[in-house]
């Protein structure tokens, strides 16, 4: 299975789209954000600061994620091909992650870039809420997922909450970082011929774009 790496702003879809991927055939998927938020809540000054620079939605640095990433990519999971969810972020990351490349003898595989108007980012971001128990997305700004009760998840009835990040200001920043340090990326990308533009908002019939990408590739 090829490999794919997803470049998209904050809410674009990524995160449920890798989310099927697996289910259906087995990916792995290595997000650097939950990587990242789950190396902030160690309690130790790395953790702390982590915490703080998450939650004003700025980027971490390069040296913090590339150990992050290496370690992920030599764990023995991944030969049935893997998303790469977050990673890379800016120019260096991409230059870095050829060499990681070459390194640990995989290929790149595609790059799928998923364009979305900002209007939908923005109440995608503010109105996520995330089940504790279960990790279920909902929504309470879109029609998508709702909750039926308040702060309850639809699907096991755990408790919902928004992810620190997840507000107006760190989304503003979120997004002006992608314009400003990913966008750049997919000119690399495109230069290289690996790279595909989706730009449906519905969430299924992006996956079935993803679908037929996968399937002119095996
Ligand atoms: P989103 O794409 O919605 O911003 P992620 O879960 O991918 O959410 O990332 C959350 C945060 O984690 C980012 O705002 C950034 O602070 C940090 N992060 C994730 N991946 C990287 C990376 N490759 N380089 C630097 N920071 C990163």
């Amino acid at each position: 299975m090829k490999n794919i790496i997803f470049i998209a702003a904050p809410a674009a879809g990524k995160g449920t789209a890798s989310e099927a991927l697996m289910e259906k055939y087995g990916y792995a998927h290595i997000s650097t954000g939950d990587i990242l938020r789950s190396m902030a809540k160690e309690d130790s000054e790395l953790g702390r600061t982590l915490s703080d620079l998450l939650s004003k939605g700025e980027l971490i640095s390069d040296s913090i994620v590339y150990e992050a990433v290496e370690k992920r990519l030599s764990m023995p999971d991944l030969d049935n091909g893997y998303i790469l969810d977050g990673f890379p972020r800016n120019i260096e990351q991409a230059i870095k992650y050829d060499d990681i490349l070459k390194n640990i003898g995989r290929d790149l595989g595609i790059v799928i870039e998923l364009k979305t108007p900002v209007d939908i980012l923005k109440k995608r971001i503010t109105g996520r809420r995330i089940c504790k128990e279960c990790g279920q997305t909902h929504n309470v700004l879109t029609n998508v997922n709702a909750p039926k009760v308040e702060g309850i998840c639809n699907k096991c009835g755990g408790t919902l909450y928004q992810r620190g990040d997840d507000n107006e200001e760190s989304f503003k920043t979120r997004y002006q970082t992608y314009l400003d340090k990913t966008l750049p990326i997919i000119d690399y990308y495109r230069k290289k011929g690996v790279l595909y533009t989706l730009e449906s908002c519905d969430p299924n019939e992006t996956l079935k774009e993803i679908e037929a990408l996968i399937n002119d590739y095996n």
